[in-house]
């Protein structure tokens, strides 16, 4: 079997993985083994895994792998920020970025090669869209930061589904993948520590209510349906009022407390008026919500300019006053393209887009 046909164990949650040993008349407890040498020991090769039975070992190896994204760059900021450039094959890339702070360390990670959602603002979406990266794909990019970052003593306490793409537009491989990072066999992250951010694919955001428990970020940009049919085309399809009751949705479902936080980019002239704040407001009633601003991030090509300081200032004002729990992201990363909007990878678009940045 050629190593492009093995199956790779990286993409298996414990559920999957069990299922497999069962068919190799393994116990159970041999998985727990496996996720310890995979994700504790950070060991790829079968061979090395000693309390394995030859047998095992050599079962394994010939009909699986356990492989890592092909790192074509990988950029430093001079904030720290890391950016690493994957090549995922026929022309593609994606791209992933770690962004430490003095608690934590964020990773921030793709979800699709592309995205076809076409936000006005965002440099992905201008790429257009190839395909959905596998979960193999989307977890080999926390293997690979984390095998570089422990040897620096740095440590990955966040995961975010802020890189290229729409996770939820990829629920086949980005709920396993969370089933993973929140896994203590294998990440062990807390639900509160991995986010989810979407556009508002609806029927997906409710799925996900129930699937997995982690936390939710909704990329809202805009208080009315006209302007935010204009800067989040999704929207059309689904209005923020169908967005803001799916929301809910989220926040009744699980048994531990559920919060929201909303990303709103901060565009001169477009989006950022005391009225749009005001709305916001309105909009926002009654939720358990967070805001987040975020200044427009520039990229080649785009008309949109960053709000003001005092412009943002204001807005955000208006939201305290509202009553609305309210931060300004920091830009990171700017100096190697790695910021929020900023990530362009490379793809070679299926859509029939007109509308490219090349
Ligand atoms: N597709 C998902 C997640 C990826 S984008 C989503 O849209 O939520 C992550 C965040 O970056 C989103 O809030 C997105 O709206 C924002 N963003 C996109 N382009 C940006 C830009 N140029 N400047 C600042 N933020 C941007
Ligand atoms: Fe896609 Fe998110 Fe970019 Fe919109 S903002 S085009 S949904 S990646």
């Amino acid at each position: 079997m050629s190593k492009k046909d093995k199956l790779n164990l990286l993409g298996l949650n414990q559920e999957s993985l069990t299922k497999l040993f069962e068919s190799l008349g393994e116990k159970p407890y041999r998985v727990k083994q496996l996720m310890q040498w995979i994700y504790k020991y950070h060991e790829l090769d079968f061979d090395k895994m000693l309390n394995f039975s030859k047998n095992l070992r050599q079962q394994l190896s010939e009909m699986a792998c356990i492989e890592l994204p092909k790192v074509a760059k990988q950029d430093h900021a001079l904030d720290g920020v890391i950016k690493w450039v994957i090549d995922t094959g026929r022309d593609n890339f994606i791209e992933t970025v770690y962004i430490p702070s003095d608690d934590r360390g964020t990773l921030c990670i793709s979800s699709q090669v592309g995205c076809s959602l076409d936000c006005t603002f965002c440099s992905t979406g201008m790429q257009g869209f190839n395909r959905n990266l596998s979960v193999a794909e989307i977890i080999g990019q926390v293997m690979l930061a984390n095998h570089y970052l422990k040897d620096k003593s740095k440590r990955i306490s966040n995961v975010v589904f802020m890189g290229m793409g729409e996770p939820l537009l990829n629920e086949k491989a980005v709920y396993p993948a969370c089933d993973l990072l929140l896994d203590g066999l294998a990440f062990g992250l807390s639900r509160r520590k991995v986010t989810v951010s979407t556009s508002g694919v609806v029927p997906a955001l409710l799925r996900m209510a129930d699937r997995v428990p982690v936390s939710l970020a909704v990329s809202l940009h805009a208080a009315d349906d006209s302007l935010r049919d204009e800067l989040v085309p999704i929207n059309q399809k689904y209005p923020i009022k169908d967005l803001l009751e799916a929301c809910k949705v989220y926040l009744n479902a699980g048994t531990q407390e559920r919060h929201i936080l909303f990303e709103y980019v901060m565009l001169d002239g477009v989006n950022d008026s005391v009225a749009q704040a005001k709305k916001l407001v309105t909009v926002l009633k009654g939720m358990s919500a967070k805001v987040n601003l975020i200044p427009f991030n520039p990229f080649p090509e785009t008309q949109y300019k960053t709000s003001k300081e005092v412009t943002i200032k204001n807005f955000q004002d208006v939201l305290f006053a509202g009553g609305i729990r309210t931060t300004t992201r920091r830009t990171r990363g700017e100096d190697v393209n790695a910021a929020c909007g900023q990530l362009a990878g490379q793809v070679v678009d299926k859509t029939k887009r007109t509308k490219k940045i090349l």
